[in-house]
């Protein structure tokens, strides 16, 4: 098991800068998530790491020793594509074995290991089979079993699960987890799913236009984002912009429209001003907000049903109050929905609204 080091990494294709000063520590059996949407730089990162592009700048690290311009045969790290990338003319075993063979080692133990990935992906008794007698998810599972065969330090995972259709995808999202707890492997996951990088990941970093947003667990990146880039990334959120009218001990009052709002003052980015008068962004989200009842008091917004989705196990309103509109997501509601028109009364607690301006 290795950890992985970034420091200052930089890559310029001619006018593109593609990725841009990425400083990280990925942790050794880390399961570590590159999270962003198409062209941030995600694959680029993926493939530095890989060896198959060096970076213009900065230095890579596996362990101790500087990997930065170490041809990719040299790395010992198995990875996975999107399109799987399997020899279709040659059987799964063959496919499997392919690695194995190139250093040259014996028939007996490639046999041996072959039955051994096979197994560790679910395939016992397919390793005969051609490559286009499988399904989609079958595929990606020979893709899986012919990186890790090879015992690699590093797993890098490409959006491994793109091809595959919804329910597949997320059963060979379990496998990959079940794989890699099992191994213990270092793995790098790239993906533009913000669901399956939280499902996934023991830490994601969100990456826009080249570069890091924000590095953390997955809870503490949906409940405390670093930026508006992150807080509407991952997960739906309410940006509402609102003044501030004054600092009550640990709590502060806001002013957005005409409702007002009672955070805490501990719930914010650095950097955020809460003197009085100045502008700051609140994010909540939508299942933070509940129906008002008796006892609440502060933190009411109101306003009038615009949209209502019943969805079983919630309710997602879209409410126009006043000049704001805001998504909630109401969990338990008793099989009553608010109809388009009707008032409508939330509530959330100063808890779950964090300052992200
Ligand atoms: P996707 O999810 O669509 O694969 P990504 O986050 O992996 O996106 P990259 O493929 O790393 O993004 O691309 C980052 C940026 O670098 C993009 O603007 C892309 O057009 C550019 N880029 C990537 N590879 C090259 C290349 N070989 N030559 C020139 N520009 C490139």
């Amino acid at each position: 098991m290795l950890g992985i080091t970034l420091e200052n990494v930089s890559k310029r294709f001619d006018q593109v800068t593609a990725v841009e000063d990425i400083n990280v520590q990925i942790k050794a059996g880390e399961f570590f998530t590159f999270l962003g949407p198409s062209g941030c730089g995600k694959t680029t990162t993926l493939r530095m790491i890989a060896g198959f592009y060096y970076p213009s700048t900065g230095c890579i690290k596996f362990g101790d020793r500087d990997v930065t311009f170490l041809p990719p045969n040299k790395r010992n790290i198995g990875m996975v594509f999107q399109n799987y990338a399997l020899f279709p003319h040659m059987t799964v075993a063959e496919n499997i074995a392919f690695g194995l063979e190139v250093r040259k080692m014996s028939r007996d133990a490639i046999r041996t290991k072959v039955a051994k990935a096979l197994d560790l992906v679910r395939l016992s008794g397919l390793g005969d089979r051609k490559i286009n007698q499988l399904s989609g998810g079958q595929q990606q599972r020979v893709a899986l079993a012919r990186a890790i065969v090879i015992e690699p330090d590093i797993l890098l995972l490409d959006e491994p699960l793109s091809n595959l259709d919804a329910k597949l995808r997320e059963e060979t999202r379990a496998e990959i987890k079940r794989l890699q707890l099992e191994l213990g492997i270092t793995t790098i996951y790239v993906t533009h799913d913000q669901a399956e990088a939280m499902a996934l990941s023991d830490r994601i970093m969100v990456m826009n236009a080249g570069k890091v947003q924000q590095i953390g667990d997955p809870i503490s990146v949906y409940a405390r984002p670093s930026n508006r880039f992150v807080a509407s990334f991952i997960g739906e959120t309410n940006l509402i912009t609102a003044t501030v009218e004054e600092v009550n001990g640990g709590d502060v009052v806001v002013k957005a429209a005409n409702h007002k709002l009672v955070g805490l003052r501990s719930n914010a980015n650095k950097g955020v001003s809460f003197a009085p008068g100045s502008r700051v962004v609140l994010s909540i989200r939508p299942e933070a907000f509940r129906l008002v009842n008796d006892e609440d008091v502060a933190n009411i917004v109101r306003g009038k049903v615009g949209l209502a989705e019943f969805a079983g196990i919630s309710v997602s309103y879209l409410v126009q109050a006043e000049q704001i509109a805001v998504k909630a997501m109401v969990i338990n509601s008793g099989f009553q929905v608010l109809n388009r028109g009707e008032e409508i009364a939330l509530t959330v607690n100063k808890n779950d609204i964090y300052f992200v301006e």
